[in-house]
């Protein structure tokens, strides 16, 4: 069942981050006691571990977010903007490339081309054929200049990184957010560049602007989106 298993996965997190701070906490049991040399190097563990538990904690409610959207939580109908239930799973659903449409896209458009890249990297992560019926991830790569920047959802990533783009919670756990953010820690700034995604943009990414927010923070002039469904040109300047 996979909400089996995202479930199953949600618990390693909150496991991971209860880890982390019972780590904390033995730490700060041995400040009262320690020599006043010592102080210091404790206090230096406790914000490293700290800061790890707090990046286990976000990682889970991000991935709490994301399962939420995916199997349609009432909680959510407010952010989503009062969507109901039915119309998340179908968005989702019809998000997903399905063969018929890759077989389409061959067509002539040539779009197959450019997701041939995300289906090599989702090969090398073992992870399912994007549309297949488990796949429950989504790749996504930034191309600027002669760079690429391979993105993936965080639940995922085996090594998913903190997001410090400045985005919505629902997109921060996306493989846009992923890719944009490792373009961003290598430095690009300006430029055109071109982000193919191997499913639709969700809302809050999309029609809510949040790829246009994080690649306004890369200064980007220009950003063409490519997914399943077709092309987008976001220009910014
Ligand atoms: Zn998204």
């Amino acid at each position: 069942m996979p909400l089996a298993d995202d479930i199953e996965e949600f618990r390693r997190n909150v496991a991971k981050a209860i880890e982390e701070l019972e780590e904390v906490r033995s730490v700060s049991d041995k400040l009262t006691a320690c020599a006043v040399d010592e102080i210091h190097r404790h206090l230096t563990q406790l914000q490293d571990l700290c800061e790890q538990a707090s990046i286990e904690i976000k990682r889970a409610t991000e991935q709490l977010i994301e399962i939420n959207t995916k199997w349609g939580s009432e909680s959510l109908k407010s952010y989503l903007g009062q969507q109901n239930k039915r119309d998340i799973i179908e968005k989702r659903d019809s998000n997903l490339i399905t063969s018929a449409m890759a077989e389409s896209l061959k067509g002539g458009s040539g779009l197959t081309d450019v997701f041939q890249d995300l289906a090599e990297y989702r090969q090398q992560l073992g992870l399912p054929i994007a549309g297949s019926e488990d796949d429950r991830s989504t790749v996504a790569k930034l191309e600027i200049g002669d760079r690429g920047f391979f993105g993936i959802n965080s639940s995922s990533n085996p090594n998913p990184r903190p997001i410090t783009l400045r985005v919505n919670p629902i997109s921060r756990s996306h493989a846009e957010a992923d890719a944009l953010q490792q373009a961003f820690d290598a430095g690009v700034r300006g430029g055109r560049a071109r982000l193919v995604v191997d499913r639709d943009l969700c809302r809050a990414c999309g029609q809510n602007g949040g790829v246009k927010g994080m690649a306004r923070q890369l200064d980007l002039e220009e950003l063409e989106v490519i997914s399943p469904s077709g092309r987008e040109v976001i220009q910014l300047k």
